[in-house]
């Protein structure tokens, strides 16, 4: 076994700029962007190398995606998942083999970047979303990050403690095939150890909000029968209503597999309180001689937890271990990933010199606000299925008049409630840091958004408005990686900014910005992006103070 599996020299103590506790999605991701902006990362994680996760998220959401083309992972992950023709659409039946009654269109991969039409077609980004199942994406990651220099992952070791000074943290590891224990020395650790954290019990945070918003019991099955007897168009999703049992069916392989979410009901409070067979064929609609096979199962509580804090002096906590929330709007991951966005660069700011440590506490300050936001959005809408499930007319399923007319009620309510969830625009896009210490606002509002829109804006906070250049690059592929000043007025100066940038060691990359679409999305001749792709100052000419505006940036002006 190589040292990078953790076996060898587990008595020592290995020093590093940033531990990261977790192989996750999160971890990987946040290890991943730390490491190309230089920065020495070793990863903890308690499975071994290959082993997969369970089958849990199956939506990479746009603004993730946008994440993974800067992390160069982007197009692996694309390639990745149902097969290339694959609708990405949300089916509405009576059971997964009855009547549809409703569809939302998703394009198949192949068909991404060119559809028009589709609810989410005319998103303003490079990236849009991707349906992958999390035991293919997270191979992916694992290998992308494994082969990016700087990063050290040591498997099958699991993360016991930590002790932090003024110079450091230190974490306690231990094998778990060989008991031995290890003792890693780094400037900051961060936990992305997912929602039973125990860095987050370390720096005895609290998790806190509504711990039982509904129970699921879980199926991943094994069915190559399915997709010919259910017959029509396929879909990734695949929602039945009935009032029998209503429940969901994603397309994991676009083959034979299937992962089948059946919500429990109120009044059963007990996971065995529904036989699991019957709950999967009433879903399915299919009969006692059906056949499938369970791969695995998993029965959970959908949650609404955010941490009280996200930050303990040089320990931070990412993703699960610092929110959990029911996976409407499959926002859950998507969450974390952009924590580790958000909290990549500022460490590695701080790290290469250039930040103060004020910065770092620019990211409880502003992801925290966003996911208490966001556990809301997706508990809301939990409570909407869980009523437009109750809802189902007993005539759902009859021939004739009344049966039609039922079906079109259900399947324009079905489409009208989730569209929103499934094509989250706002989600993506609409969320604003409004009460950063690192931003420079002017005093004009944030416009309000909703899980399914948002409005492009460059008031300070917003996400930097996306537009396609004349030259056909997107402007994410021509930002700088740490700051960059959009210029869209070349005649407007910029020499003291750049000045003032350089005179602190902030590296600030001018763009002059040449697009045709540039006008309807940007008000202000001079546009400051931060290195997440947020908007951190905006004027139509440079400031008065430029020092003072460069300080602020970077966690070294007043709050
Ligand atoms: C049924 C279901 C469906 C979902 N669907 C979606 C979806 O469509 N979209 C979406 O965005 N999200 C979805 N989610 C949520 C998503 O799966 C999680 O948010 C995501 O996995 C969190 O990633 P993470 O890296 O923070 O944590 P995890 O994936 O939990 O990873 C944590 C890692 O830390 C390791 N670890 C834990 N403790 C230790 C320790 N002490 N030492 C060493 N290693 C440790 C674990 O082995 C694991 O590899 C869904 C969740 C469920 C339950």
């Amino acid at each position: 076994m190589s040292h990078r599996e953790g076996c060898r020299d587990m008595t020592t103590t290995t020093e590093t700029d940033v531990t990261i506790i977790g192989a996750g999605p999160v971890g990987l991701t946040l290890a991943m962007d730390l490491a190309g902006r230089g920065i020495r990362v070793t990863v903890i994680e308690q499975r071994r190398r290959g082993e997969p996760p369970s089958v849990k998220c199956n939506h990479v959401a746009a603004r993730s995606m946008e994440l993974f083309r800067r992390l160069s992972v982007g197009w692996k992950i694309r390639d990745a998942g149902l097969p290339a023709d694959y609708p990405n659409d949300i089916a509405y039946r009576t059971t997964m083999v009855g009547r549809e009654i409703a569809r939302i269109p998703i394009p198949c991969r192949r068909d991404r970047y060119t559809a028009e039409g589709g609810p989410d077609t005319w998103w303003p980004t490079p990236e849009p979303p991707h349906r992958i199942n999390q035991i293919y994406l997270e191979p992916i990651l694992f290998t992308h990050a494994w082969a990016t220099p700087g990063v050290t992952i040591l498997n099958r070791v699991q993360f016991d403690d930590l002790t932090q000074d003024d110079s450091g943290v230190t974490a306690r590891v231990r094998h778990l095939d060989t008991g031995e224990t290890l003792r890693i020395a780094a400037r900051y650790l961060v936990g992305c150890d997912g929602g039973r954290s125990e860095v987050r019990r370390a720096i005895g945070a609290r998790l806190s909000g509504d711990p039982v918003v509904q129970r699921v019991q879980s199926s991943y099955i094994r069915a190559p029968q399915l997709l010919s007897l259910r017959g029509g168009e396929r879909a990734w999703g695949n929602i039945s209503l009935n009032p029998r049992r209503s429940g969901t069916v994603y397309a994991i392989d676009g083959r034979e597999t299937w992962l089948i979410h059946n919500y429990l009901k109120d009044n059963e409070a007990d996971f065995d309180a529904v036989d699991r067979d019957w709950a999967i064929r009433a879903i399915l609609g299919v009969g006692p001689a059906f056949r499938y096979e369970i791969i695995s199962r998993e029965d959970w509580f959908g949650r609404r937890l955010v941490a009280d804090r996200f930050h303990d002096r040089r320990v931070f906590l990412c993703g699960d271990a610092a929110h959990i929330w029911v996976p409407y709007a499959g926002y859950g991951m998507n969450a974390g990933l952009a924590d580790a966005a958000n909290l990549g660069w500022l460490l590695a700011a701080h790290l290469n010199g250039w930040g103060a440590e004020g910065i770092l506490d620019a990211y409880e300050r502003e992801r925290q606000p966003i996911t208490e936001q966001v556990s809301r959005f997706a508990m809301d809408h939990a409570h909407a299925m869980a009523k437009q499930r109750r809802g189902v007319p007993a005539e759902i399923e009859e021939e004739g008049r009344a049966g039609d007319a039922a079906r079109a009620a259900l399947g324009k309510a079905a489409y009208d409630l989730n569209v929103q969830q499934y094509c989250c625009a706002g989600l993506n896009f609409g969320y604003y840091y409004d009460t950063s210490p690192i931003i420079a606002y002017d005093g004009a509002p944030q416009p309000p958004y909703s899980m399914g829109d948002f409005t492009p804006s460059t008031v300070p906070g917003c996400r930097t408005p996306h537009v396609w250049l004349d030259d056909g690059r997107s402007l994410y592929d021509a930002l700088g990686p740490e700051y960059t000043l959009l210029r869209l007025d070349p005649t407007v100066a910029v020499d003291a900014l750049q000045g003032a940038a350089a005179s602190r060691g902030l590296p600030l990359h001018l763009l002059d910005v040449v697009s045709g679409e540039a006008a309807a999305a940007y008000d202000a001749s001079l546009v400051l992006s931060r290195p997440d792709q947020h908007v951190a100052w905006r004027g139509d000419a440079q400031p008065t103070d430029p020092l003072s505006l460069i300080d602020r940036l970077r966690g070294a002006g007043t709050t």
